[in-house]
């Protein structure tokens, strides 16, 4: 039994560990990695302290720290969370579970999928969702991008100082901030393609075609792409906590402005938690402020 099972190891998690490490409370870390979507981003200017830092430079040094404490790591996916009547949680990891008195869902999000035909089929040959780790295998080739936010244009800029050319196919209007809009606008190997949404892909072994449709008229355009990555969004990683934790319409869990879900002693920080704003400076204050109230919850309840 422990004090505190926190769940995910990005940001969020994994600033939560060193706060409760440093209440001395027993806790056990349970991620499928460290690090999270930090992972797949190769320029951070925001987060303080640091003018420039890549994702990967940045996990270094978050689990440097975390490394610092006696900090007990396990490295699975949870696919069940319970809590008994008598108010003790259940992290369910396949066959194996875990015991706390309270618990901490840090899990963040996972790309949102197209839907189109071809693109399950080819993920991981052509269909990526991450240009930073993948963009490199397509030096001197067509790709096309498709999404209209900060990641979406982010992903076209990275690309076009990688690849021969790159579309990017948005159905509205850009949803970025006014500061990353403007560098693609000055990026002359980006061809924007807008009103336009994706149909299908298509190929060999490896995709050779990616088929996008007009919003107006229906009037369908092939690019001649090897590359097609999805950028519109993320989802929540919430469903192993589905009938216990609150969600809202966007399927992240509801919590109070201290990180308390309705659930006494089940607390939620980071992108996975409601709440307008996604960042790691958030997500890392999110973490700290959890750990500190289960800190509080655990001595007012146990
Ligand atoms: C391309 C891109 C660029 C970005 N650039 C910036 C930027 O420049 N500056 C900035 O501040 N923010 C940026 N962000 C946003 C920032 O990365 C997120 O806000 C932040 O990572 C959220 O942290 P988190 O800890 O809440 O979740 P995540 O980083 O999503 O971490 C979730 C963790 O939970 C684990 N997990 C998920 N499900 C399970 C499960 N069932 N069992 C066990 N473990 C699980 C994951 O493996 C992961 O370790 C960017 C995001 C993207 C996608």
């Amino acid at each position: 039994m422990h004090d505190l099972i926190i769940i995910g190891g990005g940001p969020a998690g994994m600033t939560a560990a060193v706060y409760a490490a440093r209440k001395m409370l027993d806790t056990l870390l349970v991620t499928k990695d460290l690090g999270g979507q930090m992972m797949w981003t190769r320029e951070i200017e925001n987060y303080l302290g640091f003018q420039y830092i890549s994702g990967p430079e940045l996990i270094g040094k978050f689990e440097e720290h975390v490394k610092r404490y006696p900090a007990n790591i396990v490295y699975e996916e949870v696919t069940r969370l319970e809590r008994t009547p008598d108010g003790i949680f259940i992290v369910r990891c396949g066959d194996r579970e875990y015991r706390a008195k309270t618990v901490i869902i840090a899990s963040g999000k996972r790309p949102r999928r197209l839907g189109v035909p071809g693109e399950i089929e080819y993920t991981g040959r052509g269909v990526g969702y991450c240009a930073t780790c993948d963009g490199p295998l397509y030096a001197g080739r067509s790709v096309a991008v498709v999404g209209g936010g900060n990641s979406a244009l982010q992903a076209a800029i990275e690309l076009a100082a990688i690849a021969s050319e790159v579309f990017l196919v948005v159905r509205g209007r850009f949803k970025a901030d006014p500061i990353v809009v403007d560098k693609l606008e000055a990026n002359r190997k980006v061809e924007v393609l807008r009103g336009y949404v994706a149909r299908g892909i298509y190929g060999g072994d490896t995709v050779e075609k990616f088929v996008v449709a007009a919003c107006d008229d229906g009037r369908e355009r092939e690019l001649a792409v090897q590359g097609v990555f999805v950028e519109i969004g993320l989802d929540p990683n919430t469903e192993f906590a589905t009938g216990l934790a609150e969600l809202n319409g966007y399927r992240e869990i509801e919590v109070d402005c201290r990180t308390a879900t309705g659930v006494p002693g089940l607390f939620a920080a980071g992108d996975v938690a409601s709440g307008p704003d996604k960042q790691i400076i958030i997500a890392a204050g999110d973490g700290a402020k959890a750990a500190l109230v289960a800190y509080e919850y655990l001595l007012r309840n146990f």
